[in-house]
């Protein structure tokens, strides 16, 4: 039985390396005797498994020493509700830049806990570019700007980290995570679910200046509690080895990639090859500006969308899974995450000239 090329955008595709590694080490983690879903978290094993994987993502980003690393649970919707009741405890108010669906869901949930207001959004224009840096009307009352430095839905991306001076700038990037190098220090909190571009489902990264693990609300639950899971390694309670684990393993794979600048440069190469056969075509579309365009989810519609079912089904007959675009965007998205293979994006390619040669 061979892979497929999967294009989803969460849970994703992960490294066949990382896949391999796993299966190896499944049923007899370094002669132990068991896998690692079998062990203790507090046992010496487990330990050395999670303070691997930390300091590896610590290489991977650079991340300061005035930084924690924190890992949890409940995806990345949970940290649009733990970011809130961190850090509204002084000050109850935060501004959001609304550039797609994650970020309206963010700031929904961020109302319950204080003043979410809206600094900028995109949603007239359907999100298919940025608000201008120079249009945001930032409060000056605010505990932190929250923003999606990349829109897994849309396919919108910032190109760089906006400038929000003294205020904490507060990031899910979920969708980018270790997709290119990143200057941690210019961000508060930045916040991933780990099964688009870092590892399976169930564990979410956070990494958070330790200045803002003193501001929490007072009703802030224990396991949401940014000092709190940092005093405690982020085993306040059960955490998700398993996932913690396959996270420390697509580490691991990155730093033997050669380590972000390294990734970087093969995703700037696959999307923009993707990009280009779109734009060469008629048949094809993607409606995003062209400065505003994700590296990791790329959208495309067909002029005709009358062909839309023909073009799934004939591409997952060629061994190209999950095309079909979010349902409040329609067409197709590609999400070409670290782990996809530029073969993989090569393949799609040949399939989308193939498909319009045939029906354009
Ligand atoms: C997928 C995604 C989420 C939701 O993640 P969960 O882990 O399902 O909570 C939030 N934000 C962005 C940008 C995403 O891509």
């Amino acid at each position: 039985m061979s892979r497929l090329y999967n294009f989803s955008a969460g849970p994703a595709t992960l490294p066949r390396e990382v896949l391999e590694q796993a299966q190896s080490d499944l049923l007899d983690w370094q002669g132990r005797g068991m896998s690692v879903m079998e062990m203790s978290h507090r046992g010496e094993a487990f330990m050395s498994i999670a303070q691997q994987a930390e300091a590896d993502l610590r290489a991977l980003l650079k991340i300061p020493d005035n930084y924690s690393v924190l890992f949890f649970q409940g995806g990345a919707a949970g940290q649009f509700s733990a970011v809130p009741q961190n850090l509204m405890g002084h000050r109850a108010v935060a501004d959001h830049v609304i550039t797609g669906n994650w970020g309206k869901k963010a700031i929904k949930e961020a109302g319950k806990y204080g003043e979410a207001r809206i600094a900028a959004s995109s949603e007239d224009g359907g999100f298919t570019d940025l608000p201008p840096r120079d249009s945001w009307q930032l409060s000056d009352d605010a505990a932190y700007v929250h923003y999606t430095p990349n829109e897994t839905i849309q396919g919108v991306a910032f190109p760089e980290t906006p400038d929000t001076g003294d205020v904490p700038l507060v990031a899910d990037l979920s969708s980018a995570f270790l997709a290119e190098p990143l200057d941690v220090s210019k961000y508060g909190v930045i916040y991933a679910g780990a099964q688009k571009n870092a590892g399976p489902a169930g564990v979410t990264m956070v990494i958070v200046r330790h200045d803002l693990m003193e501001q929490a609300q007072p009703g802030v639950p224990m396991i949401w509690d940014y000092a709190q899971q940092a005093q405690a390694n982020s085993m306040l309670n059960t955490p998700p080895c398993f996932a913690w684990y396959i996270c420390g393993l697509t580490f691991r794979w990155l730093l033997d990639q050669g380590g972000l600048e390294s990734i970087a440069a093969v995703n700037h190469r696959k999307a923009s090859k993707l990009y280009d056969a779109i734009d060469k075509s008629d048949f094809y579309h993607n409606p995003v500006a062209e400065n505003a365009r994700s590296i990791m989810n790329v959208p495309f519609l067909l002029a005709d969308d009358g062909l839309n079912k023909t073009f799934l089904s004939e591409a997952e007959e060629a061994g190209l899974h999950a095309l079909k675009g979010h349902r409040s965007v329609g067409g197709m998205r590609a999400s070409i995450y670290n782990a996809m293979p530029e073969a993989g994006v090569d393949a799609l390619i040949d399939f989308m000239r193939d498909f319009e040669a045939r029906n354009g």
